[in-house]
């Protein structure tokens, strides 16, 4: 449907249009949910490509997630003229992360590190910080390592945050911060932050660096703009230099990531910084029939407006919105079930045209008791990471030794799995050897020293496991990580200790992630050419349950938390435990806290194409009580009824529709000519 010369499609309306094709300068598409941001993106790629005669290699596009970043390729793919040839090869889509390791690995030296730099995940820095500060207390750990990640993402120095803290607690925090950043360079080992503060401090102190990398891109295009955060706007910035030529789209009412120092002002900050800065609005929803889009628009207004916007759409009311009040827990999740069969009965709909949607990850568990059950296929998406999963874990911490041996968590982890007759106190001597001579575990028991000072009964298990280690790091420097992996299991004896550890079915699902794992590095190494280093930190960034959903046309119920379900759609959505202290969150009852879990409220509702369903609880189990609940504030403020169960019906107050109409005329009158899919 494209002309020569032109690849805009014509169904996009004029708004989007302008924004695929303004190259001018800075730009910012702000607009509301499923006004058809992510696609101005995807559509502006394409563009580039194929009429501005831009190189794939010069365009960089950000999302959100991983997943974010796979749909986009295949979407662009489609796309392209030459659709056979997949995506543009070249064409860079990350997420701020993936694109900051990029860069970590391409200046490692200039940083100071080598280049098998590890990667450390939140629960190797916690026990760092666990470490450093001497606190076992689990809270206060939590805390400290929130702490030190909001002064990273706000791009503070040790020095800096000592010299900004408020009362005590922050003054220790400081210091545990400082001492926290020495202890990953001993290591050889960044965290999640790093990727992007690193980049960023970086290109600020480099001239040359900064020089090379805004040559690279022509044009950035970042989605989900509005959750960003200090030290991703400013990579963006340096990325982009005072060409800046990029395209942001984004909108204030889904920012939902204000508790990992995402901030929304970050919005207000371009507009002052690049005051050649372009806004565009789009306020037709493509996404959601009228009466769903009435409720989040009405809900969304009980909080105070950065931009204010106002959307509607051409799909006319639609079904009313469900709510639906339950007796307890189990209950809600078989209503839920019950009500989704019947439904997709009724509508002949695929079981992947619905998603249920909780405020936490643990809400997940009773519903998908529920829908095995009923043997309804579904898939869960932003629980456990599998490579959070215990098994991928230990094997992960021996290839991360393989490529980076002063990696100490990675060492601790697999010299005690399986055991191999290294305990505490073995690992506790040689600790104490390690920090005095302030050299890695690995190196220290090779010491003579070491040798010297500990028993044969301590220094004899550890040697053992280095030369194994050397042994395997010889031959990953020859072959693939393909055909070093099995060894390792073999040699480690990993299945068998895997059956010893837990009865039969657990060790099973366990053996059977670890091939799958095999599988994974296998394609990476061998399809993908990736060396073991790039293996291992890609995979501190990947969640293989993303890979696996990925591009599936499993027929599946998507389970989600309301985060992970960030701009995706369903035609169905049940969203599940409104409540009170669910959401809002128990924690989130200040003003600004609430405003953020109305907005995640607002995503909720928005995700819904074609029906949504609300449901809560009128009990909960807590412990073996059965505590009251109220339904959240946000049913009454999206213009619904919380109904009881005893009148089990729907309630819907939606009065707008004929607003809508009108609005449709008007609009239709002043568009004539623009032509909407
Ligand atoms: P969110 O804020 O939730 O991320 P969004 O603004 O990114 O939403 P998109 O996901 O790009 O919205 O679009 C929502 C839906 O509308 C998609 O199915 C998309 O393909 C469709 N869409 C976008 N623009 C148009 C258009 N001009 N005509 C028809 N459909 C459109
Ligand atoms: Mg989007």
């Amino acid at each position: 449907s494209s002309s020569p010369g032109n690849s805009i499609p014509a169904g996009l309306n004029p708004r989007q249009r302008e924004a695929i094709a303004y190259l001018d300068g800075p730009l910012l598409v702000l607009a509301g949910a499923g006004s058809g941001k992510t696609r101005v993106i995807t559509e502006k790629i394409v563009h580039l490509i194929e009429t501005c005669d831009i190189k794939p290699h010069q365009v960089a596009a950000i999302t959100f997630t991983n997943k974010a970043a796979m749909e986009m390729s295949e979407r662009i793919a489609k796309r392209m003229a030459s659709a056979s040839k997949g995506t543009p090869k070249g064409l860079t889509i990350a997420t701020f992360h993936s694109l900051g390791l990029r860069m970590v690995r391409e200046e490692a030296k200039t940083l100071g590190y080598k280049p098998g730099f590890s990667i450390f995940d939140s629960a190797d820095c916690l026990g760092i910080i666990n470490e450093l500060s001497g606190t076992t207390d689990k809270a206060k750990l939590r805390w400290l390592q929130t702490t030190i990640s909001l002064w990273k993402n706000g791009l503070l120095s040790p020095k800096e945050a000592a010299d900004a803290a408020k009362d005590e607690e922050e003054v220790v925090a400081a210091r545990v911060y400082c001492e926290y950043a020495n202890a990953l360079h001993a290591y050889q080992a960044v965290d999640f932050d790093d990727l992007i503060r690193l980049p960023v401090t970086l290109l600020q102190d480099n001239a040359e660096i900064r020089q090379k990398w805004q040559d690279k891109f022509r044009h950035i295009l970042v989605d989900e703009y509005q959750d960003t955060n200090t030290a991703q706007y400013r990579l963006l910035q340096q990325l982009t230099g005072v060409r800046a030529s990029f395209t942001a789209v984004g909108d204030d009412d889904q920012a939902i990531y204000g508790w990992r120092g995402a901030d929304v002002e970050n919005l207000r900050r371009l507009t002052e910084d690049f005051p050649q800065l372009k806004v565009i609005k789009l306020e037709q929803n493509y996404r959601s029939t009228g009466k769903i889009l009435d409720a989040a628009n009405t809900l969304i207004e009980n909080n105070p407006k950065l931009f204010p916007k106002s959307l509607w759409s051409e799909h006319g009311p639609g079904a009313n919105i469900n709510v639906i009040a339950c007796a307890e827990g189990e209950a809600e999740a078989e209503t839920v079930v019950m009500k989704l069969q019947g439904h997709r009965f009724e509508h002949r709909a695929k079981f992947s045209d619905y998603a249920i949607l909780y405020r936490s990850n643990h809400q997940a568990r009773v519903f998908e008791q529920a829908l095995r059950q009923q043997r309804i296929p579904y898939l869960l998406s932003g629980g456990q990471s599998f490579f959070d999963k215990a098994e991928i874990k230990d094997l992960l911490a021996y290839l991360r030794l393989l490529v980076n041996d002063d990696d100490d968590p990675a060492f601790i982890r697999a010299a005690t799995t399986p055991r191999r007759g290294i305990g505490t106190q073995t690992l506790a001597t040689l600790g104490r050897y390690a920090a005095e001579r302030q050299i890695s575990l690995f190196a220290a028991l090779f010491e003579e020293g070491f040798a010297a000072q500990a028993s044969s009964r301590v220094v004899q298990p550890l040697r053992e496991f280095g030369e194994f280690i050397n042994r395997f790091q010889w031959r990953a420097q020859r072959e693939s990580a393909a055909d070093v992996f099995p060894d390792i299991l073999a040699a480690i004896d990993y299945e068998n200790w895997l059956y010893d550890q837990e009865e039969s079915r657990a060790a099973e699902t366990r053996w059977g992630n670890v091939q799958e794992f095999h599988a994974w590095i296998t394609k990476k190494s061998d399809d993908d050419g990736k060396t073991l280093a790039e293996i291992v930190q890609t995979m501190a960034l990947m969640s293989l349950l993303e890979r696996r959903d990925q591009g599936d046309d499993y027929d599946a119920v998507q389970l989600s938390t309301l985060h992970a379900a960030k701009g995706l759609e369903f035609g169905h959505v049940f969203l599940v435990g409104v409540e009170e202290n669910i959401l809002p969150h128990r924690e989130s009852q200040e003003a600004e806290k609430l405003e953020e879990e109305r907005r995640l409220m607002y995503v909720g509702i928005t995700r819904a194409q074609r029906s949504l369903h609300i449901t809560w609880c009128e009990k909960r189990r807590q412990g073996k009580e059965l505590v009251p609940c109220e339904p959240s504030r946000f049913i009454q403020e999206m213009g619904c009824e919380a109904a009881t169960s005893a009148s089990k019906t729907v309630a819907d107050k939606s009065t707008s529709t004929a607003k809508l109409d009108f609005l449709k005329a008007l609009l239709q009158k002043n568009n004539s000519g623009d032509a909407t899919a």
